[in-house]
C-alpha cells in the first residue's frame, strides 16, 4: 500500500467510525512489532529521561486522524528533513506525555472530608 491508498483506507474507517480496525489489521500489527524491536522494546520517552521502561505501545507522532497517509509510515518528511513518526512507549508515557488531550476528559475529583459533610 502506498501513502495514497493508506490515506483512503483510514479515511474510510474514520467515516464509518471503525478506526479500531486499523489497529487490529495485519499491516499495523506487523509494523508495530517492527517498531518495538527497532526500539529494543524500550520506552523512548523514558529513555530520553534516562531510565528504562519496557514499551508496549507504539505511538504515532503524526496522529492517525490528522495525518491518515502516515498511518503506516515509520518516518515522515517535513521541510526536506526526515523525522521519526512511530515510537515505542510505555503505557504511562503514552497516556500522559503523548496524549495529554485525552487526560482532559478524566476529571479527578479530590476526595476530601468536606465532600462527605
Ligand atoms: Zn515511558
Ligand atoms: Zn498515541
Amino acid at each position: 500500500m502506498n501513502e495514497e491508498q493508506v490515506a483512503k483506507w483510514i479515511n474510510e474507517l474514520i467515516a464509518i467510525d471503525k478506526l479500531h480496525e486499523f489497529y487490529v489489521s495485519k499491516e499495523w500489527r506487523h509494523l508495530r512489532k517492527a517498531v518495538l524491536s527497532d526500539c529494543k522494546d524500550e520506552c523512548q520517552v523514558c529513555k530520553a529521561k534516562g531510565f528504562y521502561t519496557k514499551a508496549n505501545h507504539v505511538h504515532h507522532i503524526q496522529y492517525v486522524r490528522k495525518h491518515p497517509r502516515l498511518a503506516l509510515s515509520k518516518t515522515y518528511i517535513f521541510q526536506g528533513k526526515e523525522y521519526v513518526n512511530l515510537i515505542a512507549v510505555c503505557k504511562d508515557c503514552h497516556e500522559n506525555v503523548c496524549h495529554p488531550e485525552r487526560l482532559k476528559h478524566k476529571v479527578v475529583e479530590p476526595i476530601t472530608e468536606e465532600r462527605w459533610e
